[in-house]
């Protein structure tokens, strides 16, 4: 699925953590609430229609969030 382009290289191998397979370049996933990068895998939740969502937990906060995967 065409989701992003990386915004070092261009390259559209970017997968769904931002991470960019041609360069190496990653988009740090942060907390909405304190800005934090130190988190952790949280499981994933799988809704009804299908749509995977990777869940995250801030160690810094607590805070819990899910960010959206595609395919
Ligand atoms: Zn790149
Ligand atoms: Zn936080």
């Amino acid at each position: 699925m065409d989701r992003e382009t990386c915004p070092r290289c261009g390259s559209k191998y970017v997968n769904y953590l931002g991470y960019c397979l041609n360069c190496g370049y990653e988009d740090r996933l942060v907390c909405p609430r304190c800005g934090s990068t130190n988190l952790t895998k949280d499981g994933v939740v799988r809704l009804s229609d299908g749509t995977v969502k990777q869940r995250y937990r801030c160690k810094d906060c607590g805070r819990k969030f899910r960010v959206e995967e595609t395919g």
